[in-house]
């Protein structure tokens, strides 16, 4: 199955591919760990992109379209995937269009701008790639991983000035992406809850998988 999540950010996407790559058995492809993982590496991609990051803008088209179709080339994802993140823009949809790659379903994970902000300002990262939320999902000891005990951060880009910036970019460059599936038919929408759990499950639901 191939299947793109797409919705605000702070929707819940990066958190619900993980859970669906475990049900589905198929790797879950995040442009936005792709992109971290560029920075943490001291790339001269990951000097760039995070330029544009930490300002809650998008990353040039160009830069993020090949660092995807590669990505997707490879052979894990022969027997599908779950990509997060990506196509953000038209240019992006109409390249992935055009790469001859045919998606299943877009996974729209629906949530208000108050509700993603909300989850946005709570938001805590492990390096290990834990997330957790200091109200929906505080992790044992406060501001330490349960997986490996390692600090707590905020990411850059969760910061209150970037967020408006990210959600205003978000409207205006990924809401039509969205819509633009929606006339495809082949966009399928889950209200995102604040219990993870739950959310997995409706998307279950949606997929015909629970
Ligand atoms: P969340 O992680 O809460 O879902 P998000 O969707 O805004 O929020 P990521 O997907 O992790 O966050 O992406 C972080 C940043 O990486 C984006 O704000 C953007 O700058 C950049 N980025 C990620 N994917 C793309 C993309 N397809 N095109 C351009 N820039 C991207
Ligand atoms: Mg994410």
């Amino acid at each position: 199955m191939r299947l793109l999540i797409m919705g605000a950010p702070g929707s819940g996407k990066g958190t619900q591919s993980r859970a669906l790559t475990e049900t589905l058995k198929i790797p879950a492809v995040s442009t936005g760990e792709m992109l971290r993982a560029a920075i943490a590496g001291g790339s001269e991609t990951g000097k760039q992109a995070q330029l544009y990051i930490n300002d809650g803008k998008l990353v040039p088209d160009g830069v993020i379209i090949d660092i995807v179709l590669h990505r997707l080339g490879r052979k894990d994802c022969e027997n599908g995937y779950i990509l997060d993140g990506f196509p953000r823009t038209a240019a992006q949809a109409e390249a992935m269009a055009a790469s001859g790659m045919e998606i299943d379903a877009a996974l729209f994970i629906d949530a208000s701008d108050e509700v993603v902000t909300r989850r946005i300002c709570g938001r805590r990262v492990c390096g290990c790639g834990a997330i957790y939320h200091t109200e929906f999902k505080p992790p044992r000891k406060d501001g330490v991983c349960d997986v490996c005990g390692s600090t707590l951060t905020v990411r850059d880009d969760d910061k209150p000035e970037t967020i408006a910036e990210r959600l205003r970019v978000y409207h205006e460059q990924t809401a039509p992406v969205i819509a633009y599936y929606r006339e495809k038919g082949k966009l399928i929408s889950v209200t995102s809850r604040d219990d993870v759990e739950e959310t997995t499950k409706a998307v279950l639901d949606a997929l015909n998988r629970g």
